[in-house]
C-alpha cells in the first residue's frame, strides 16, 4: 500500500499547492510512482499540471459523491510516473451540509483503498481551511506536512492545523502522524522572517525540516507553464530544495 501524505495549512498562500506538485515531483524523480489528488475547489494543482480543469467532467467532486470510483479520474500528467485526480470549482458543494451520516469523513479514505495499491506515494493537496475537504484528507492520510510561511500569523497557523490534527487523531485515524513544518518562500536576508523561523523551531524543534525553501522565481514561472520545476528548471534552487526534502522523506520511511 502507498503511502498518503497531505499538505495542509487552513492558511492560503503558504505553498500548500507549491509542496504538493514539487515533493511529488522530486518523488518521481527519485524513483518513485506517484499520485497526487487536488482536494482543493480552486484546482490549483490541476492547472498548474497543465490541465484546462473547467473541462474536466470526471473530478474529485464526482468521486466524493459517489457518482464515478476514485479511480476512474486519475490523469497522466507531463511527467511519466506522475498522475493527478483533478478538482475544479463544483467540489466547492462538497460540504458538512451535503450529509447527516456520520461516516462523511470517511469518504474520500473508502475511495483512496483501491488504488493506492497502485503507487508509492499518494500526495494531497488541501483547501485554506478546515472544513469536510481537510477532514477528509486527514482522515485517510498515514502524514501530514505543514507548510508555513514565516510570517506574523504563522504561530497561529500552526495552532489551528494543530487542533485540527489532534482532533482527528483521536475520533478518526489514530496513525496520523506530522511529517513535518516546512519553510517555503523563506528569506534569510529578511531578519523578521528569520526570527520568526528561529521562534517556531524553538518550540516545535525536531518536528521542521531542516531544509528551507527559499523563495525562487522558477516555481511560479513552470506553474504557469503547466510543467513541474523539476522538468522545467531542474537546476533551479527551488527545484532543489524541494528534492532534498523528498530526498529526506523517503530516507526517514525507509528506516521506519
Ligand atoms: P497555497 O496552495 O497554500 O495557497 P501556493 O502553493 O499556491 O499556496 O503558493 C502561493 C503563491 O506563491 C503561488 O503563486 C506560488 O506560485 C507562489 N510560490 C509558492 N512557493 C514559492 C517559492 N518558493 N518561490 C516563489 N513563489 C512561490
Ligand atoms: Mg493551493
Amino acid at each position: 500500500m502507498g503511502k498518503i501524505i497531505v499538505i495542509a495549512n487552513q492558511k492560503g498562500g503558504v505553498g500548500k499547492t507549491t509542496s504538493t506538485i514539487c515533493i511529488g515531483s522530486s518523488f518521481v524523480k527519485l524513483g518513485k510512482k506517484v499520485l497526487l489528488i487536488d482536494l482543493d475547489p480552486q484546482g490549483n494543482s490541476t492547472i498548474a499540471l497543465g490541465f484546462n480543469n473547467e473541462k474536466i467532467t470526471k473530478t474529485v467532486y464526482s468521486a466524493l459523491t459517489e457518482k464515478v470510483n476514485l479511480i476512474k479520474t486519475v490523469k497522466k500528467t507531463v511527467m511519466d510516473n506522475l498522475y493527478i485526480c483533478p478538482s475544479n470549482i463544483t467540489l466547492s458543494y462538497f460540504n458538512e451540509e451535503n450529509f447527516d451520516h456520520g461516516e462523511k469523513e470517511f469518504i474520500l479514505r473508502n475511495q483512496i483503498q483501491e488504488l493506492s495499491d497502485n503507487y508509492d506515494y499518494i500526495i494531497i493537496d488541501t483547501p485554506p481551511s478546515n472544513g469536510l475537504i481537510t477532514k477528509n484528507a486527514l482522515t485517510c492520510a498515514n502524514s501530514v506536512i505543514i507548510p508555513l510561511q514565516c510570517e506574523g500569523f504563522a504561530m497561529e497557523a500552526i495552532t489551528n492545523i494543530l487542533a485540527l490534527i489532534v482532533k482527528i487523531k483521536n475520533n478518526k485515524n489514530p496513525n496520523l502522524e506530522i511529517g513535518g513544518f516546512l519553510f517555503t518562500m523563506y528569506d534569510a536576508n529578511d531578519p523578521f522572517c528569520v526570527s520568526i523561523g528561529n521562534e517556531i523551531k524553538t518550540v516545535f524543534a525536531n518536528q521542521v525540516f531542516p531544509i528551507v525553501i527559499p523563495r525562487n522565481n522558477s516555481i511560479p514561472e513552470s506553474q504557469y507553464k503547466g510543467i513541474p520545476t523539476i522538468l522545467f528548471r531542474p537546476n533551479s534552487i527551488g527545484a532543489q530544495a524541494y528534492l532534498q526534502v523528498a530526498k529526506m522523506i523517503l530516507e526517514k520511511d525507509k528506516s521506519n
